[in-house]
């Protein structure tokens, strides 16, 4: 019998985090400050992150030590599980292995908790009390309340709102950890209240959220904020996901081929590849980026540099973008509407070491119905983008013969969206 699920034991969860910036094949472009156009300065971030995350965000060191505190709560979902999807390998009758990482087994369904956890920590023990945050689709923001109350903090979470008419049930969610919700754009900030007199419809974007829940930390002396994906801090504490991939690989004495994951900042991608990312360098393994043709940063964007919001508070990022103006067409993969991109993914996207692909909508989800029929378990729309790859490139395993090594990152279920999967079922769904 082939092994299905390869666990690790609590005592072989990794201690350490990795950092790719000494690994990168040059220099990451550095963050411009918004009005002077100087490389940012650590005391520029201060207003907005604590000490430690700045450290980490600028840090040259490849091990980066996970606070015992931390491990402490990671084991209360940590390590998640590497499945082979046999189930979903006979359906296609591939000569190709396929094996995902479920991310979903943590409390609030994805890989996000992994950063909230870490953020949350590293503000209380600078004394923070209270994190303000952005989220699209409802995922980050469940995040980060379920972080912030481990650790007796407050959280406001100011929500894109196309997604909390939407979505009710994650603002449940985090209103249930003790987060307090408001729609964005809203009349909290003179960000929101800009856009409303422009546009008092304005469906909202993660860009508008952000700039939101920036101005709303820096002017309040005991509140920082938080983001859930792009900086070199986010991605650094998600690499928890490859470092324990490759262990279970080992255990099954297993490599892989090809490593995919989908996009919307790249955390939960950067998190599953860059510990794999030297091996690719040295030939052997594809990884492969997976967004949506709605938001198509990698493949249609400009690599220069750009605000991480919409209002322009943020750095200058050097990244893949399609202008930090622009609005997204409210797709369900809602955590795959960002105009950016991480700038170590960029830059690695920029040298060819990371290939990129953009999917449409309804074969993401036509993807999700067979994982869901073969596997059980339905994937977050965020998911489903991965899913399709990974089937496609089964598929052409199957053509060639070939019997490939394929692991996705399964970033999260679908559970909170349910409707998006009604909307696919009765086909009101159309790719524009
Ligand atoms: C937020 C989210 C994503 C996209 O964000 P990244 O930072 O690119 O990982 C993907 N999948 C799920 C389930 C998410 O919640």
């Amino acid at each position: 019998m082939t092994e299905r699920k390869i666990l690790l034991d609590e005592n072989e969860m990794p201690d350490k985090w990795y950092n790719i910036l000494p690994d990168l094949p040059e220099p990451l472009p550095p963050p411009l400050h918004p009005a002077t156009k100087e490389p940012l300065k650590a005391e520029d971030l201060k207003p907005i992150f604590p000490m430690e995350l700045i450290k980490q965000e600028m840090s040259g060191e490849k091990f980066i030590r996970i606070p015992r505190e931390i491990m402490d709560i990671y084991r209360l979902w940590r390590p998640t599980p590497l499945i082979r999807a046999e189930r979903l390998e006979k359906y296609l009758k591939t000569p190709a292995k396929i094996y995902y990482k479920y991310e979903g087994v943590s409390p609030p369904g994805s890989h996000k908790p992994n950063t909230a956890v870490a953020q949350a920590y590293y503000n209380m023990k600078e004394g923070v009390e209270r994190l303000t945050t952005e989220t699209g689709a409802g995922q980050w923001g469940s995040a980060l309340c379920f972080a912030t109350s481990l650790f007796d903090m407050k959280c406001t979470v100011y929500m894109v709102k196309v997604s909390y008419t939407q979505k009710p049930y994650r603002r449940i969610m985090m209103e249930t950890w003790g987060g307090e919700v408001i729609p964005s754009p809203s009349n909290r900030t003179e960000s929101g209240r800009r856009i409303l007199e422009n546009d008092p419809d304005s469906p909202g974007s993660l860009g508008i959220a952000i700039s939101e829940a920036v101005e709303d930390a820096v002017k309040n002396e005991d509140t920082k904020y938080s983001l859930g994906s792009v900086l070199n801090h986010v991605l650094l504490h998600q690499t928890i996901i490859g470092l324990e991939t490759k262990k279970q690989l080992e255990k099954v004495d297993e490599k892989p081929d090809v490593i995919i994951g989908c996009v919307g900042g790249g955390s939960n991608f950067s998190g599953l590849a860059y510990p794999f990312v030297k091996d690719s360098m040295n030939g052997g393994i594809r990884i492969i980026a997976v967004e949506p043709s709605a938001c198509p940063t990698l493949t249609k964007g400009e690599y220069t540099y750009d605000y991480g919001d919409t209002v322009g508070l943020t750095p200058l990022i050097k990244m893949y973008t399609l202008g930090h103006d622009f609005v997204p067409p409210p797709i369900h993969a809602g955590g795959l509407r960002y105009h950016g991109d991480a700038p170590t993914l960029s830059l690695l996207v920029a040298k060819r070491v990371i290939e990129a692909v953009a999917v449409k909508q309804i074969p993401t989800f036509e993807a999700g119905m067979i994982f869901a029929r073969t596997e059980g378990i339905v994937p977050a729309p965020e998911s489903n983008h991965a899913i399709r790859v990974a089937i496609d490139e089964a598929l052409r395993a199957k053509e060639n013969g070939e019997e490939r090594v394929i692991v996705f990152g399964l970033s999260g279920h679908g559970y909170f969206d349910l409707s998006a999967y009604d909307s696919y079922i009765n086909g009101k769904l159309n790719d524009t």
